[in-house]
């Protein structure tokens, strides 16, 4: 029998199955260079790919070897606020201020992006929400009416949440209680202008959201991810560049560049588990020998060697995934429940104990501060 159109979606299943314990890459579709990022690395579950060309590099992908990896697009339509009136970013409802009412041409045009993204070989759509402003209930419930009308197998309701959610127990549970019956997949990204999860209170407001609701996933994120993922969520994505790991508040301006470069190299520490400016860690160690990665990616050469410059932050990029990658495979293989929850806050912990163990030879071990956010990660109460 001759294939038809769209034949090879229909066979893969329901989003909720396919993307079950997967931790995914969050990146851009290519880079400043023309590099394609997600090229770059190959031992991970998937992709989300981020960008205007975000499209057509998944559909080059999936014309090469139908199937064969798990891949989403990032709609990326969080520059503006969600309204009750216009939760979601269509063509026909754009931008600049002036929007109308969302009407059922919008609804069919909603239908068709959902529809582009699948017929291009993502492994399910997610749908263009804006940003969701502290506590707005209306734009919430708009959006989940206008979703429910969607086919709940294939479309995933994004959900980009400013942080101040997590921060008001009563938005929390209006989230919970209008979010439990929703039969689709809910990938919620989390939105601030610096790092969401910073103010006191929040990892435990988002372990709350996690463990309450079914088929829910934290997208978008960095090793608030695998906390996501110990705590149950369905999957999640972890950012490969800065901008990929949460999202910004719109109006925000970001971090600032370093003063003698247009670019910022991150790079993740294997035992201190946290970020850090390429000079940051060159000031930190100052006359102290410098930490060796034994990655894939650096083969036993020192962290210190990362400047900002592009190919340095490519090449951070590659050794930061390289570098989370295995403590995804060993939360993969615990068993979810307690034990997984507890190999992650043992990682924690012991990451926290290597903070405390390097700050007694820095010169200025004051300069090494634990984030907030990672003490309960490892134990300690929010
Ligand atoms: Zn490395």
């Amino acid at each position: 029998m001759t294939e038809q159109p769209g034949d090879h979606l229909r066979r893969t299943g329901p989003a909720w199955r396919l993307l079950q314990d997967k931790v995914l890459v969050h990146t851009r579709a290519s880079t400043r260079n023309g590099t394609n990022p997600a090229l770059s690395t190959s031992e991970h579950d998937g992709i989300i790919l981020c960008g205007a060309d975000a499209l057509p590099v998944i559909g080059s992908f999936h014309r090469q070897a139908p199937g064969r990896r798990l891949q989403l697009v990032d709609p990326d339509s969080y520059s503006d606020y969600a309204t009750a009136d216009a939760p979601f970013r269509v063509a026909s409802n754009n931008c600049s201020g002036q929007q109308s009412l969302f009407e059922e041409d919008d609804t069919e045009e909603l239908r068709h992006s959902q529809q582009g993204q699948l017929s291009n070989g993502a492994t399910a759509s997610l749908t263009p929400t804006r940003y969701i402003g502290a506590g707005d209930r209306q734009a919430v419930a708009s959006a989940l009416q206008i979703v429910r009308g969607l086919d709940a197998q294939q479309t995933m309701l994004t959900l980009p949440l400013d942080y101040k959610w997590l921060r008001e127990p009563d938005d929390l549970d209006y989230l919970i209680a209008m979010l439990a019956d929703l039969p689709h997949v809910k990938a919620i990204a989390l939105g601030a202008a610096r790092n969401p999860l910073a103010t006191r209170g929040t990892v435990t407001a988002l372990r709350k959201l996690i463990t309450s609701l079914e088929r829910v996933a934290l997208i978008r994120t960095d090793l608030a991810g695998l906390d996501a993922y110990a705590h149950g969520a369905l999957f999640v994505s972890i950012g490969m560049q800065t901008p990929m790991r949460h999202i910004r508040t719109p109006g925000s301006a970001g971090p600032p560049l370093p003063r003698t470069s247009n670019v910022t190299t991150m790079v993740l520490h294997p035992q201190l588990m946290d970020y850090f400016r390429a000079n940051t860690l060159r000031a930190l160690y100052g006359r102290l020998p410098g930490p060796l990665c034994d990655c894939s990616v650096c083969s036993g050469r020192s962290l210190l060697r990362f400047d900002h410059t592009l190919s340095d932050q490519e090449e951070a990029n590659r050794h930061n995934i390289a570098t989370w990658l295995p403590w995804a495979d060993h939360l993969q293989r615990t068993e979810p429940g307690a034990d997984r929850r507890s190999a992650w806050q043992q990682l924690c912990h012991d990451a926290r104990d290597a903070h405390q163990e390097l700050r007694e030879h820095l010169s200025d071990p004051g300069a090494l501060a634990t984030p907030s956010w990672f003490k309960v990660w490892a134990g300690d109460p929010d």
